[in-house]
C-alpha cells in the first residue's frame, strides 16, 4: 500500500519508523531481530535509509594513488526485501541522487518494481566526507526535486506507480540562505509530484508549528509527518546539532548535564522528553510521527507504548 493512501485513510496518528541498513557482516537473522520488537505495535511501514558509497584513496606501491569505493553497508533495497519476506510490512527505501547517474536510479526502481515495493522517499543526500560542497554526478541530478520529477518520469514510461515522500527542515536545511527560500525550494520538490513530507528531528515542538504554518502559507498542502528522534546519550547533547544542524533546547542540555555519568539517567531523559513531543504533537492533530530509530530499540518500544 501507498504511503499516502495509509495518511489519508488512518482514523488516527500512527508511528513511521526509520532504520538504518546493517554494516556488513551482520546476518539477516541478525537484523530482522533488532527489528521484531517494532512487529508487535503492528506498524504500517517501516523506512529504510541508504548510504552512499565512500570514496578511498590508496597508496600503491609506486607513490600513486588508486582510487577505491567503499561500501560498508547492505543496501536499502536488500534490507526492505529481507523485511518485506520475514513480515510481510510495506517498506519505504530512501533513495539519494548523491554519486548515481540517472541510469543508476532507473535500475534502482525496476528493482523496487520488481519486488512490488510502492513507495520512495527521495532525497539528494550529502557531500562525501571531506568534500566541502555536494556535488552531483555528472549524468545524474543535483536535487532531490529533480529526483521527483525523475520518478514520475519513469512511471510513465513504464507504467509503475510510487508514493514519494521528501525531506525538509524545520529548522532550515545547512546550505539554505533562509528558511524562506528553503520552503521555496521543498515547494518545488512538492510540485514536482513529492506526496508528502517527512521532517528532520527537532526537540522544540514549536518551531515544527512555526514552520508548518510558514510551509502552509507558502502553498505548501501535501501532509507533514514530523521527525522525532530520542536523545540517548550525552555526546548527543554536541553531536546532533553539528551533524543535523537544529537546535536543543535549554531546559533539555541542562537536564541532561544535571545527569553528569548517570547514562541510564540520560536515556530516560531522552526518552521522556521525547514522549512529551510526541503527546503534544498528536494533541496538535499531526498525520503520523516519523520515529529515528538510529539502531535502539528500548526507547522506541517505550514511546510506541506511552504514545500510540
Ligand atoms: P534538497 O531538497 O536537494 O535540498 C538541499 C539544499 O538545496 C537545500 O539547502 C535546499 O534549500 C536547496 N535546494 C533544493 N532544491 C533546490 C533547487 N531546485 N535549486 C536550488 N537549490 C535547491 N541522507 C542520506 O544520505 N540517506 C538517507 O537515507 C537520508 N534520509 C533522510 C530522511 C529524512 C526524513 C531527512 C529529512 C533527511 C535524510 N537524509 C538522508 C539527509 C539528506 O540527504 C540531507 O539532508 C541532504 O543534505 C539534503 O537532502 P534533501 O533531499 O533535503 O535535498
Amino acid at each position: 500500500m501507498k504511503v499516502i493512501d495509509i495518511i489519508n485513510s488512518s482514523s488516527k496518528p500512527y508511528a513511521s519508523l526509520e532504520i538504518v541498513p546493517p554494516l556488513n557482516g551482520i546476518t539477516k537473522d541478525q537484523l530482522l531481530e533488532t527489528v521484531k520488537p517494532f512487529m508487535e505495535f503492528d506498524p504500517k511501514y517501516m523506512n529504510v535509509t541508504c548510504h552512499r558509497d565512500e570514496v578511498e584513496f590508496v597508496r600503491k606501491a609506486d607513490g600513486s594513488y588508486a582510487r577505491r569505493t567503499v561500501r560498508n553497508r547492505v543496501s536499502a533495497v536488500t534490507v526492505c526485501a529481507a523485511i518485506m519476506a520475514k513480515y510481510g510490512l510495506e517498506t519505504v527505501p530512501h533513495m539519494i541522487c548523491g554519486g548515481a547517474s540517472i541510469d543508476d536510479i532507473q535500475g534502482e526502481l525496476h528493482e523496487l518494481a520488481f519486488l512490488g515495493i510502492q513507495n520512495v522517499l527521495a532525497l539528494r543526500g550529502d557531500s562525501l566526507t571531506g568534500e566541502k560542497r555536494f556535488t552531483p554526478h555528472p549524468e545524474g541530478y543535483a536535487h532531490a526535486d529533480e529526483l521527483v520529477a525523475g520518478i514520475r518520469e519513469f512511471e510513465a514510461q513504464y507504467g509503475s506507480q510510487f508514493s514519494i515522500g521528501v525531506g525538509a527542515y524545520p529548522e532550515k536545511h545547512f546550505e539554505a540562505p533562509n528558511l524562506e527560500t528553503d520552503i521555496a525550494n521543498l515547494k518545488k520538490k512538492v510540485d514536482a509530484g513529492a506526496d508528502y513530507i517527512i521532517t528532520q528531528m527537532f526537540f522544540d515542538n514549536q518551531v515544527f508549528y512555526d514552520f508548518e504554518k510558514k510551509c502552509r502559507e507558502a502553498g505548501i498542502m501535501v501532509p507533514i509527518i514530523p521527525g522525532i528522534k530520542p536523545l540517548s546519550t550525552a555526546r548527543q547533547i554536541g553531536l546532533l546539532p553539528e551533524s543535523f544542524s537544529l537546535d536543543i533546547p535549554v531546559e533539555l542540555t541542562e537536564a541532561v548535564r544535571d545527569a553528569g555519568d548517570d547514562k541510564e539517567a540520560v536515556y530516560r531523559i531522552g526518552t521522556e522528553w521525547s514522549i512529551a513531543q510526541c503527546k503534544d504533537l498528536i494533541a496538535h492533530g499531526v498525520p503520523a510521527i516519523h520515529l529515528y530509530t538510529m539502531g535502539k530499540t528500548k526507547n522506541i518500544v517505550e514511546i510506541m507504548k506511552e504514545c500510540f
